[in-house]
């Protein structure tokens, strides 16, 4: 089926799922385990300081069980890390989340592309053995090769990446429900490579890819909360990321038979007014209402950013229904609500608020 008339039913389903009060998308961490060192993100670390805990994560049957459980509602499921190609059991975890979620519209996956084999071989499976309407990838870039390496601690970092993205784009040309892209994370650290990692990606060949933006954000998946002083902490941070934004609204402005174009369009620029000093509340979020974060625990969050658990599922035999109804998420949903969080302008809520409030986002991002 035609990728951009699943997407518009996606949005509609959403829509609908809003509007009945249900969590119609979830953001569940499979691992916390990673193979990078990035400067940004203490993810990392976590397995190095506790090595036991590895054992402790969310094993097949439990996450097949999470989504025998809670199905009908959701639309979309983004399984997120550490890095998640590091399970070797994502594609089972896909399937399990495919067989039961019957209104199921998008998976989407972010990688830091080290595996290149792994990405490959899984994307395939998954792409062949469901049919999933959409499929989205990104893989992170974070500037030319050297400051790539240097941001993700790791020396040929930025290799693996491309070649990742490579194989990706070579897959995409012959199934039209996967969707690929680069995510580049800006921080004060590597802010102002755009330029040099549009340069790179063009030699590769992979110039139709449009490209995402993301703030670096201190929160509860990052583990990285003592970092908030020093994200800020830069007078060429903020106008060299605003330059940039605009420059990749420029070379791949939003087309009206695009929906996924769109909603990238208004997402940059309402992250532009969010980091010109917009508090979150110019927009309302989905997080704690439409969607939630699961950690690899199974413990229930509004989001990746606010460190605040509203339940586990391990103590609720796994049921998200009883998670979503409780006490717990129903006053944090308040919170937000009334814009009494954290803030933030990341895309895992970004994304949803956008769609589920098409008419303010487009008000909000001419005024
Ligand atoms: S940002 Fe991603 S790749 Fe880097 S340490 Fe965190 S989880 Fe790992
Ligand atoms: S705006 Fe608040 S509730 Fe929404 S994702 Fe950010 S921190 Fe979480």
């Amino acid at each position: 089926m035609n990728q951009r008339i699943s997407l518009l039913k996606s949005f509609i389903k959403i829509n609908l799922e809003n509007l009945s009060g249900n969590v119609f998308k979830v953001n569940l961490a499979v691992t916390y385990k990673c193979n990078y060192k990035c400067r940004i993100c203490n993810i990392w670390r976590l397995y190095l300081d506790e090595p036991d805990k590895a054992g402790c994560e969310l094993d097949l049957d439990e996450i097949k069980i999470i989504f025998q459980r809670y199905n009908k509602q959701l639309i979309w499921v983004s399984l997120t890390g550490g890095e998640p190609f590091l399970r070797h059991d994502l594609t089972e975890i896909v399937g399990a989340i495919y067989e039961n979620c019957k209104n199921l519209g998008i998976i989407n996956i972010p990688t830091n592309g080290s595996l290149p084999n792994r990405i490959e071989k899984t994307i395939l499976e998954i792409i062949e053995d469901f049919k999933i309407p959409l499929i989205y990838v990104t893989v992170s870039l974070d500037g030319d090769p050297a400051r790539h390496d240097f941001m993700r601690g790791f020396n040929g970092a930025w290799a693996r990446a491309l070649d990742s993205l490579s194989r990706l784009h070579q897959i995409s040309a012959n199934y039209p429900n996967l969707s690929i892209d680069f995510e580049y994370t800006i921080s004060p650290l590597n802010v102002g490579g755009l330029s040099p990692l549009l340069a790179e990606i063009d030699r590769y060949g992979l110039s139709n890819l449009k490209g995402v933006i993301v703030p670096a954000h201190t929160g509860n998946l990052y583990h990285n909360i003592q970092m908030q002083a020093y994200m800020s902490n830069s007078d060429r941070y903020i106008p060299t990321a605003l330059k940039e934004i605009d420059y990749l609204i420029k070379v791949a402005p939003p087309s009206i038979s695009d929906p996924h174009s769109i909603i990238r369009y208004l997402y940059l620029k309402l992250l532009r007014k969010y980091l010109s000093g917009a508090t979150r509340k110019f927009f309302p979020c989905t997080a704690a209402s439409g969607s939630c974060f699961i950690d690899p625990y199974g413990k229930v969050y509004p989001c990746i950013i606010e460190n605040k658990v509203l339940a586990d599922l391990r103590e609720l035999e796994y049921d998200l229904n009883r998670a979503v109804k409780s006490n717990k998420f129903i006053s944090f949903r308040e919170k937000v609500e009334k814009g009494l969080c954290r803030g933030c302008w990341s895309p895992c809520e970004a994304y949803p608020s956008i769609i589920v409030h098409p008419t303010l986002s487009l008000y909000k991002s001419l005024t």
